[in-house]
């Protein structure tokens, strides 16, 4: 690597003393702080300096650099010494004090570490609404959305003409001094003018306001597999909020609501069908078509049946999301009692009463206990 000797970048001699070397620097900040500097390859330079100065003005620093050159500081990866911890700030604070309107930030290192980074847009959640049938047997549902979609006449950069931001010298950031009672201190902020981003532009882009976003509506095919349920969610990454700095999209969140069925039942998996049949149906026994999320079959209800009886059909519920296995269908048996006979069928209830109705063990209790 072809890095420039310290001693040189600060243009003073080998055995120059501390001061030489902080007067140096105090020179070339002066010239080169891109504040101030007209220069095209300001930035670059005043980097250039604050990384001698560093090392420079440091005694155990200066002697490693002696004995080792670069070398001594190059484990960090960044081809020389990362001065981002340093601070300048006594020297800055005396050399341009107010006169900018405040302390700016240029003492803090690396000019791009501080710079805002790419935020992911914003998700969305839709609410989707199906019907049982949908649910259960998947489907494709088309979702309009309103989103901030990526400008395409600026590429979201929000303007043309990308220059370095003047106000924070492409930093992103912007560096107070506040005096308190106990003491001074450094805050850093946002810069406002670049918000963060370090770099501004000459012309606004003036389709999106600057902003690198537009409004769109758009339209989303989206297949729904089947087995939702009510509240489940299914993600849909990247077509959400456009991001900022060039972050990625955010996700978009369908959340379904599955509406009742009119016969059908639903829990997890599982499907429940209450199924009315009559007093003779239930004492003789019948045999029933039962109506199914796949068709009808036919259940033989046996005699002796009694409400809140349960059956089974097994592999006849709702297929779990995304895999082969199958709920089962409950048929919940419920007695019918007629709530008005005709003359006919009161006779034969007549009749049907006076045989013995009344021998399970129940009625026993009862009667028992009345004695
Ligand atoms: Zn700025
Ligand atoms: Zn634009």
């Amino acid at each position: 690597m072809n890095k420039k000797d310290y001693y040189e970048v600060l243009g003073v001699s080998k055995d120059a003393s501390s001061a030489e070397i902080k007067s140096a620097f105090r020179k070339l900040a002066k010239k080169y702080h891109p504040d101030v500097s007209k220069e095209p390859d300001a930035a670059e330079k005043f980097k250039e300096a604050q990384e001698a100065y560093a090392v420079l003005s440091d005694e155990n620093k200066r002697k490693q650099y002696d004995q080792f050159g670069h070398a001594a500081f190059n484990n960090n990866g960044a081809g020389g010494y990362d001065f981002s911890d340093f601070d300048f700030s006594d020297i800055f604070s005396d050399l341009f004090g107010q006169s900018f309107g405040g302390f700016s930030n240029f003492g803090f290192g690396d000019f791009s570490s501080s710079k805002a980074r790419g935020r992911k847009g914003r998700d969305k959640i839709i609410r989707v609404d199906l019907t049982f049938e949908e649910a259960v047997k998947g489907t494709t549902k088309t979702i309009t959305l309103d989103v901030n979609d990526t400008c395409e006449a600026c590429h979201g950069k929000g303007g043309f003409d990308e220059k370095t931001c003047d106000k924070c010298g492409g930093s992103g950031t912007i560096t107070a001094q506040q005096q308190t009672l106990f003491g001074t201190f450094m805050t850093r902020t946002t810069c406002d003018k670049c918000e963060g981003k370090g770099t501004t532009y000459a012309k606004e882009c003036s389709k999106c306001h600057g902003t690198g976003s537009v409004r769109v509506r758009k339209e989303l095919e989206v297949k729904v597999p089947a087995g939702v349920d009510t509240g489940n969610q299914l993600r849909i990454a990247g077509k959400g909020e456009a991001g900022s700095n060039g972050g990625p999209n955010g996700d978009v969140y369908l959340e379904f609501y599955v509406r009742k069925h009119d016969l059908f039942v639903r829990e997890g998996n599982d499907v429940y069908l209450t199924l009315p049949i009559t007093i003779s149906e239930a004492a003789l026994g019948c045999k029933k078509e039962i109506p199914t999320l796949d068709g009808v079959v036919k259940l033989t209800i046996p005699a002796g049946s009694e409400s809140g009886d349960k059956h089974r059909l097994r592999g006849k519920g709702i297929s779990a999301i995304n895999s082969f296995r199958k709920g089962d269908m409950y048929v919940i048996i419920d007695v019918k009692i007629p709530q008005k006979l005709s003359r006919d069928q009161k006779k034969l209830f007549e009749q049907l009463a006076k045989t013995n109705l009344d021998d399970s063990p129940d009625f026993r209790k009862l009667k028992e206990y009345l004695k």
